[in-house]
């Protein structure tokens, strides 16, 4: 669907205004947290928003951007202003879908079996590289969500740390829906105990250096307990459109 040149400007200033109030809101919540600005890694999550928007958001300053279907992110690729922004995949894969992006993005954040995590070292290997991954935890151990459970991801790191082609970063993790903020808080907390239990142990290919939680409606939640990547969707774009 072409969009007015109008519509075009108001999504455009509309951009503008969530992409500083987001920047500000980050800095404080980062510097209450001990940390400053430069600790915390701000991704947009793009799924739904056409690239002119997505480029318009890395005119002013973005960096990271994250698709979660493979079919989207191959249909945009072209159009993405890769020279000043990092790409990477968010979202639910399947292993036979692997070798259509792995030459396209710069980390997985969504691995959560062995299985996939085989795939993925596979397809980097045949091309000569190693892909940077991370390790999606089910956090609260909802059915019908992706993640490894909390209790097995120590045995997935065992097996999947020692595997040549890829190289563990740290963990993602998405938390249920929560009425209350005190019960996100405790998802989050959660998460960064396994992040530094895990930190503590060494592993040839794993080095806990990412922690991505934190979406739009509670991205500075995850800040506070220690989440140094946000991904943010419609809090920087608007609400989603899905047609
Ligand atoms: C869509 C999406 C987000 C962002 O969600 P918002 O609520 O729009 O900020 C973050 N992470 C993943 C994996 C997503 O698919």
């Amino acid at each position: 669907m072409e969009r007015s040149s109008d519509d075009m400007k108001e999504k455009f200033l509309l951009v503008e205004e969530n992409y500083k109030a987001i920047e500000e809101s980050i800095s404080k919540a980062a510097l209450e947290s001990g940390r400053g600005r430069e600790d915390i890694t701000f991704l947009a999550a793009t799924k739904t928003v056409e690239p002119a928007v997505i480029n318009h958001a890395i005119s002013l300053g973005l960096r990271f951007i994250g698709e979660n279907r493979v079919q989207e992110l191959l249909s945009k690729y072209e159009s993405y202003d890769l020279d000043r922004a990092d790409l990477q995949f968010i979202g639910h894969l399947q292993t036979n879908k692997v070798k259509q992006i792995i030459d396209k993005v710069s980390l997985i954040q969504s691995v959560d079996s062995e299985r996939l995590a085989l795939e993925v070292a596979r397809q980097a290997k045949l091309r000569g590289k190693t892909m940077d991954i991370l390790v999606e935890v089910n956090i609260g151990r909802e059915e019908n969500k992706s993640g490894v459970m909390p209790e097995g991801l120590d045995e997935l790191l065992g097996r999947i740390g020692e595997i040549d082609g890829i190289f563990v970063r740290g963990l993602m993790a998405i938390p249920p829906i929560c009425e209350k903020k005190s019960e996100i808080f405790k998802y989050f907390e959660n998460m960064h105990k396994l992040f530094i239990d895990i930190s503590g142990k060494k592993s040839d290919n794993v080095s806990m250096d990412i922690l991505s939680m934190g979406m739009s409606d509670d991205y500075c939640e995850a800040i506070l307990c220690g989440a140094n990547m946000v991904r943010i969707g419609s809090g920087l774009f608007g609400k989603r459109s899905y047609t």
